[in-house]
């Protein structure tokens, strides 16, 4: 595909590069520019001096979703370009206030995660080690907001699919005459996208239900037209091309469904238990700095079980324990 070029921009985070995709022809347009470091940022001018391009002549930014490894440095760009921001209508309030929201973010988690049975010390831990890493974004004013079915002439034509899960106002961009979808984080071809707990878009109290609407968007890439004939290339947020995009969702829902079982299985050994019990169980040495997605893996299971009338959750003295429903 001449029309883009694909760029690997360094990350400080533990995932690597960020691959940012660079679309030269109509206007000149980049996706997912990287995070807020100098060295992202040089990586960028560097890739587009080579082919004959400034960072001042960048006319587009599209965002895949509201996560500092691909946006941080957008802010940097807007100072430097006239360049306009697109990104889906759900990621438009985190984005204009990052910061802002991962206090709100700790707010709501730090009752959440006692009631799911974590100890006190652990949970201050695990909320307060991200806050270092808040500096790699600066906010965002997203100038054209995208819904599902939106189309963008980037010399191709590039098709909004709104695919939430992974973040709220995740979408993936769809390129048919090019056999091709830029994925983000939704599908990626050698990590699992982990369904991050998170608040619901607009709310300070509700927490997303991330790993039932992950499955969801999952479902809906596989459904459409273009990928269920099995010939388009996932172009994803981290890692190499995926080659077969419908084969790698597949496995990727068969992944889902396996862990699910084995936490159903867990659930059943230890009832009643927590949510942190059962992460314990399955990842029993994991870090701190792993300890949120991996509550998030565990919840958005236990969430699946619930919404399936497998597991019923009894609150006492604001404690969440899980009890395999009484009808299995
Ligand atoms: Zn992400
Ligand atoms: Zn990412």
């Amino acid at each position: 595909m001449d029309i883009m070029k694909r760029v690997p921009i360094p990350t400080p985070f533990g995932v690597g590069r960020v691959n940012c995709y660079l679309f030269p022809e109509n206007e000149l347009t980049v996706l997912d520019p990287g995070p807020a470091t100098e060295e992202a940022y040089e990586e960028l001018e560097q890739s587009l001096a080579r082919i004959g391009r400034g960072i001042d002549e960048i006319d587009r930014v599209l965002i895949t979703h509201p996560h500092m490894d691909h946006f941080g440095v957008v802010g940097r760009i807007v100072e430097e370009s006239s360049a306009r921001i697109f990104a889906h209508t759900d990621a438009v309030k985190r984005l204009s206030d990052p910061i802002g929201y991962f206090k709100k973010e700790q707010a709501y988690f730090r009752p959440f995660l006692l009631s799911m049975g974590m100890p006190a010390d652990t949970v201050d831990t695990v909320l307060e080690l991200p806050e270092p890493y808040t500096t790699y974004q600066d906010p965002v004013a997203v100038t054209d907001e995208l819904a599902d079915g939106d189309v963008i002439d980037v010399g191709i034509n590039l098709e909004c699919v709104s695919t939430p899960g992974h973040a709220p106002g995740s979408h993936c961009f769809l390129a048919a005459s090019e056999d091709a979808m830029f994925t983000g984080d939704h599908v990626l071809s050698d990590i699992t996208p982990n369904p991050l707990l998170t608040l619901v878009p607009g709310s300070d109290d509700e927490r997303t239900r991330s790993l039932p609407t992950y499955l969801e968007s999952l479902r809906k890439v596989l459904e459409l037209e273009e990928v269920a004939v099995k010939e388009t290339v996932g172009q994803g947020g981290h890692g190499e091309p995926i080659q077969n995009l419908h084969d790698r969702v597949q496995e990727t829902i068969a992944h889902h469904q396996d862990r699910k079982e084995r936490i159903a299985d867990l659930v059943a050994e230890h009832e009643p238990t927590t949510a942190y019990r059962i992460m314990k169980e399955m990842f029993p040495s994991l870090p701190a700095t792993e300890m949120f997605p991996g509550m998030s893996e565990v919840i958005g299971h236990l969430d699946l079980l619930e919404d399936e009338n497998r597991v019923v959750i009894d609150e006492t003295d604001r404690m969440n324990l899980y009890e395999t429903s009484e009808q299995y």
